[in-house]
């Protein structure tokens, strides 16, 4: 049955039986009524609608299925159409399509399907404006999924390329490699903003030619770098070479370049390559190299004794010096004759084994000491550092100091204050007894004495003292020095101890017609001290203070406390000590000539004893002084609590 709506000016039977067989979608409808006036069978094949359908539904029911998404387009383009339309009135009525669009309608069975349409001017009415068009549509779906396939995998591809080229960016910035096209032909060279910075340039800015490339390179790599390139072309191989480029800033770098050329008909016409960056390595490969050197140096030299020894102690290699101090050649290392064990005395087997797992566990040793036995037998004493040598099977380098003078020295020192103990204790008991003797004369036990005759002894008797205070300083240092001072240490008052000092004190500094006197604000200050120690040591630098200032001059003992530490201050105004001669005060027998020093006599051990049980005290002893100005020593000892109970403690100096 053919399918006919409101009647047009053309008869439509003929149409009709034409267009059943047409495989798209042929229309015509009414502008004015929104109503189809033909509609060809296709319609059901293609939008699985019967044509009665839309006879009866009109373009209401059209537009009911049109994709919401191109409904608003197509309204706007049929009116645009139409009213254009109206407004001319060309002879091509009926063949030139007035409107063209691709839209989605909505099939029977739900899915979309893609139509395109073109309408083109059917009839007119009287007054010219359009009253039907007609309408072709083709299904075009698959064309579309087509192109929506294409379009996304245009996309994916395009997002891949871009990743990708962003990937290589990354990869040769990371790797601070360059990639570079010379075209042999042209002359023309192309560089990758990576090749740019290796050179110092600004890809953003700086244009690259192949006469610029060459001004860069470093003057002694150009020729060189030059040939390499020049061979390349010639014979089509890949090259590899290492130079040196010098940046518009003159610093020179380094760069590894690789490339080859490409042959066309047997010529040369394209040259690909690379650059990078090995600056660093440069500079490792330097350092290396300077350390070899340092350690062959340090090898040759005859400072220090080095060997290497293999994970099994076997020596494999040794300097002069190291051969020398055991008494072996370097034929016996060639013959392996040298090995730990038989160098070594067994009694240190375990502290080397012990060394030994020190290597490996943190790739060093600390220093240890040791013997060695000397090919002839004897023992030389050594003082060892052993490192690994990263990367090998157990090579471990070691360096050997021989610390016999050392050691040498240590006895002898050792022989000396056992010496010195020994002196003063067979000298005490006489010059004690001597002592006694001038008591028992000048109390006149054995008769009366003539002034003359107690004279005499007097003098006798003050040398007697003074040899005696010198042995007892001999005794006292010699027991400190072999670690047997015992402090025995009690809460004291200390001001109570200076005031007993100087009292004691008082006749001598009257006899010089001296001064001295403790500051009247003394605080009552607390320190856990030996007491006798403590007295002997301020005694001593109070009687030095007097000692080392001419007559008539003034002594003052300054007594204060200060953040928890009982400061005492001596102070005089005597002959004074020059600056550079501070460091010499307080090393053992160390006197230090002044204009007073001959006449007063001394030791040179008073102030080494002192600083010695005052830093056993914890405290610490300082000088400040100006020669022919005078002196000021300031002891500092821990303080204790005022209201503390007695403590009592012991210390022995080791
Ligand atoms: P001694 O007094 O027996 O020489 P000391 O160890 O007590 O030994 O002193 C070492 C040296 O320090 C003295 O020889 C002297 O030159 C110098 N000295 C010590 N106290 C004073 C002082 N108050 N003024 C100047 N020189 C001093």
């Amino acid at each position: 049955m053919p399918t006919i709506g409101t009647k047009p000016k053309i008869p439509l039977v003929n149409l009709q039986h034409l267009v059943d067989r047409v495989p798209g979608i042929v229309s015509v409808y009414n502008v004015h009524s929104g109503r189809y006036a033909f509609m060809n069978k296709s319609v059901k094949k293609v939008l699985g609608y019967d044509p009665a359908e839309f006879l009866q539904g009109g373009m209401e029911l059209t537009a009911s299925l049109i994709h919401p998404d191109d409904k608003a387009l197509i309204d706007l383009k049929t009116r645009q159409s139409l009213e254009a339309a109206n407004k001319t009135r060309p002879d091509t009525d009926g063949q030139a399509p007035i409107m063209s669009y691709e839209y989605r309608i909505r099939h029977a069975e739900g899915r979309w399907v893609w139509l395109h349409t073109e309408g083109s001017v059917y009839d007119r009415a009287a007054d010219g404006t359009v009253d039907h068009v007609l309408n072709v549509c083709v299904e075009i779906t698959k064309r579309k999924e087509a192109e929506e396939k294409l379009r996304a995998l245009s996309t994916e591809l395009e997002a891949g390329i871009k990743q990708h080229a962003e990937r290589l960016h990354l990869a040769l910035e990371a790797s601070k490699m360059g990639t570079w096209e010379w075209n042999i032909e042209t002359g023309e060279l192309i560089w990758s903003p990576e090749m740019m910075v290796l050179y110092g340039l600004d890809p953003a800015t700086d244009i690259i030619s192949y006469e610029m490339f060459i001004g860069a390179l470093h003057p002694s790599d150009r020729q060189k770098k030059q040939d390499i390139l020049t061979d390349a072309v010639k014979t089509g191989e890949p090259y590899q070479v290492e130079h040196r480029c010098v940046w518009p800033d003159g610093s020179m770098h380094w760069i590894l370049g690789q490339g080859q050329a490409y042959m066309k008909d047997g010529k040369p016409y394209r040259m690909v390559g690379t650059a990078m960056n090995i600056d660093e390595r440069k500079a490792t490969e330097a350092a290396l190299q300077a350390s070899q050197i340092a350690y062959e140096t340090l090898y040759d030299s005859n400072v220090i004794g080095i060997f290497t020894r293999d994970k099994k102690g076997k020596i494999i290699a040794a300097n002069d010096t190291f051969l020398n101090l055991i008494g072996y050649t370097k034929q016996d290392l060639q013959q392996g004759k040298i090995e730990q064990g038989t160098i070594t005395p067994p009694e240190y087997d375990e502290l080397d084994a012990r060394k030994a797992r020190e290597i490996i566990r943190k790739g060093e040793a600390t220093p240890w000491e040791k013997e060695y036995l000397h090919k002839n037998g004897t023992r030389i004493p050594v003082l060892l550092g052993s490192v690994a040598i990263p990367n090998t099977d157990g090579l471990c380098i070691t360096i050997v100091t021989d610390v016999t003078e050392r050691e040498q020295l240590a006895a002898l020192n050792k022989a000396k204050d056992e010496f010195i103990s020994l002196a003063s204790h067979q000298l005490r008991t006489p010059a004690t007894a001597v002592k006694q003797y001038i008591g028992i004369l000048t109390e006149q036990y054995f008769g009366d004495l003539n002034e003359q005759q107690l004279m005499t002894l007097k003098s006798a008797y003050e040398s007697n003292e003074r040899q005696l205070t010198i042995i007892d300083d001999l005794l006292k240092v010699a027991r400190l020095d072999a670690g047997r001072l015992h402090l025995s240490c009690r809460r004291t008052d200390m001001k109570a101890l200076l005031n007993n000092i100087i009292r004691e004190q008082h006749m001598r500094f009257k006899a010089r017609r001296q001064s001295i006197a403790m500051n009247t604000d003394a605080p009552k200050v607390f320190a856990n001290i030996d007491r006798d120690r403590m007295y002997m040591v301020l005694g001593n630098i109070i009687d030095n203070a007097g000692k080392y200032t001419r007559p008539g001059k003034k002594i003052e003992v300054r007594l204060s406390k200060k953040r928890g530490l009982v400061q005492i201050e001596v102070e005089d105004q005597g002959v004074g000590i020059d600056k550079k001669d501070f460091g010499k005060l307080f090393q053992k027998f160390s006197r230090i000539d002044n204009p007073l020093s001959t006449a007063v006599g001394g030791t040179g051990l008073g102030l080494y004893w002192s600083k010695r049980v005052i830093d056993l005290h914890g405290g610490s002893i300082e000088v400040r002084s100006k020669v022919n100005a005078g002196t000021t020593f300031i002891i500092k000892i821990p303080a204790t609590k005022n209201k503390a109970r007695d403590m009592r403690s012991a210390i022995t100096l080791k």
